[in-house]
């Protein structure tokens, strides 16, 4: 049985496009010759002078970048304005600093004011071009930390593509079956057959009764309904709190990972974000923390060698 009653929305070769453009490598070659970038415990326990004389090596061997360390006070702290009205994209700066707050164990991201701050969060108006498409960056030299509105806005369309399409398809993988069966058999029970020639069209039309009878389609559709009205939006926020997350990690003053599971990897993300049990649930993104524990060792790295720097 194909016919599928819920309507479906556009843009689904938006969405395996992205998919495909991911790069393919292969990973035993990637695993076993890349050096690791996560700083072990003992070069964390270092002096202030050892940061100090070593800080040159230390930044190319785990990937830092101490020229992107303009949004820190002396102390390693960053205060962040958040300029923007929507309340999701606060509520996705905010959970993007708890993300790094509770890794690191302490505040280094606090909200600051207009007044007074380190750096600012904004949206930017730029639409995409060839040489410049990025979701989301960090510009030092004026000290932002910018999303772009342009795929923002998408970002909640494809979500909820996504997460309706989900929906639907545990639906009917779990459905379609007895629906089509229970059809088969009431035209049966009425003589009619598959040689009738409006076979398909009554076929059609008794699976879709017994589709909507069904308590879960209920279920099913009210669903739908509310990934409309806030869940493909609550799916954005979380996508956006990763992303600005990743953006505060250079911040930091951190460089692209690479490895594909940290949040400082080039293109980071989870598919989390388009499953609408994952966005709903509390044991979902409402327990996630992309910040892994390279992220995190390398962060505080920085911010050492940062603090010796400015001491
Ligand atoms: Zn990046």
């Amino acid at each position: 049985m194909n016919a599928h009653h819920m309507k479906r929305r556009v843009q689904l070769t938006a969405i395996a496009a992205t998919l495909l453009v991911a790069p393919i490598v292969s990973t035993s070659t990637v695993t076993a010759q890349a050096a690791s970038v996560k700083p072990s415990s003992s070069v964390l326990k270092k002096s202030n002078s050892y940061y100090r004389k070593h800080a040159k090596q230390l930044g190319k061997k785990y990937k830092l970048a101490y020229n992107a360390q303009t949004g820190l006070k002396k102390n390693g702290k960053a205060v962040v304005y958040v300029n923007t009205k929507d309340p999701n994209l606060k509520k996705s700066v905010k959970l993007a600093m708890d993300y790094w707050n509770h890794k690191l164990g302490k505040k280094t991201f606090t909200q600051g004011t207009k007044k007074s701050h380190t750096l600012t969060f904004s949206v930017s108006n730029a639409k995409p071009s060839k040489n410049d498409n990025s979701d989301a960056w960090w510009t030092p030299s004026t000290k932002q930390v910018q999303v772009r509105k342009y795929y923002y806005d998408a970002a909640k369309q494809d979500i909820g593509v996504a997460m309706t399409n989900g929906l639907n398809d545990s639906f009917y993988h779990q459905f379609a079956g007895t629906i089509e069966a229970q059809a088969k058999a009431e035209l049966a029970a009425k003589g009619i057959t598959s040689s009738d020639k409006n076979y398909s069209a009554q076929f059609n039309e008794t699976a879709q009764k017994i589709e909507e009878s069904l308590p879960e389609y209920a279920t099913l559709k009210s669903r739908v309904a509310a990934v409309e009205k806030s869940v493909a939006a609550q799916g954005r926020m979380y996508e956006y709190a990763g992303t600005i997350a990743h953006e505060f990690g250079h911040v930091m003053g951190l460089n692209h990972s690479p490895n594909k599971s940290d949040l400082m990897y080039f293109e980071s993300g989870t598919n989390k974000v388009n499953s609408y049990s994952q966005v709903t649930s509390s044991k979902g993104l409402k327990v996630y923390n992309p910040v892994t524990s390279t992220d995190k060792a390398r962060a505080q790295l920085a911010l050492k060698i940062y603090i010796a720097q400015h001491k």
